[in-house]
């Protein structure tokens, strides 16, 4: 099992770790800062620092998998290729510091918090989801059209209005009292452990909630910190989808 750290704190941009395996997928950790691929969200590149000072590129995370391909709590860091002779020399025990390519993690944070932005400014069943460095793309269940200058300028001000980001968690039995908190028809809430971790913007004493819904992702800790924001495309994907494109402004 791997202690995910940037669960609790998406900023983590370094950590120390041991190797707890080596397996045909990759390198475990018995903990990290690296994101896996999951809820739409990409998984985090970067590298891990050995003692003798070398590097393994590590190029995509993933969740473990067992025999039956079930997701494990294992956490797998995917080497880039062409580095067998400085894999050879890793063990079971191996220390190492297991650091994200941040530049690329912050930008997935910005947009993945956009997102949940703009399910408040779009409220309608999600059956698709994408969370990447350049782009974010969210499939609504809806047949009436969307327009990009009306859904950029929405999402411009909620950013400017500076909400903050609070990571909490709710009990199984309150997420199932509660079923209209699940925006996603496509990403399960992360279920299993008993609690499941939610996000929530604004809705701090008397401020207005913005969002609240069951996400395991990284997000910013303030809209503020989002930035410039465009819908760069509006599809109509199905007579019963719309999907919208999400960048940063040029
Ligand atoms: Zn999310």
């Amino acid at each position: 099992m791997t202690h995910d750290l940037f669960r609790e704190d998406g900023y983590l941009r370094e950590c120390s770790a041991h190797i707890t395996a080596m397996t045909e997928a990759g390198i475990v950790l018995d903990r990290t800062v690296f994101y896996p691929l999951g809820g739409g969200q990409a998984g985090d590149s970067g590298h891990l620092l050995l003692a003798d000072g070398t590097a393994i590129a590590i190029a995509d995370t993933r969740k473990g998998k067992d025999a039956e391909g079930k997701p494990t709590a294992d956490i797998v860091h995917v080497p880039a290729p062409g580095q067998e002779e400085r894999l050879a020399v890793l063990t079971v025990g191996t220390p190492v510091t297991a650091r994200i390519d941040w530049e690329r993690r912050h930008r997935m944070m910005r947009l993945h918090t956009t997102s949940h932005l703009l399910c408040h400014v779009v409220p309608q069943l999600v059956n698709g989801c994408s969370i990447t460095p350049d782009y974010a793309r969210l499939d609504f269940a809806m047949t009436d059209p969307l327009d990009k200058e009306t859904l950029t300028a929405a999402i411009a001000a909620l950013v400017a209005a500076e909400h903050p980001l609070t990571v909490a968690s709710i009990s199984d039995e309150e997420l199932d009292a509660n079923p209209a908190l699940v925006k996603s028809m496509s990403v399960q809430p992360p279920r299993g452990s008993g609690r499941i971790r939610t996000i929530r913007i604004g809705g701090d004493g008397d401020a207005p909630l913005i969002d609240l819904q069951p996400c395991g992702g990284t997000h910013v800790a303030n809209t503020s910190e989002i930035g410039a924001i465009v819908v760069t495309k509006i599809e109509k994907k199905s007579a019963t989808t719309r999907r919208v494109v999400l960048g940063f402004a040029p």
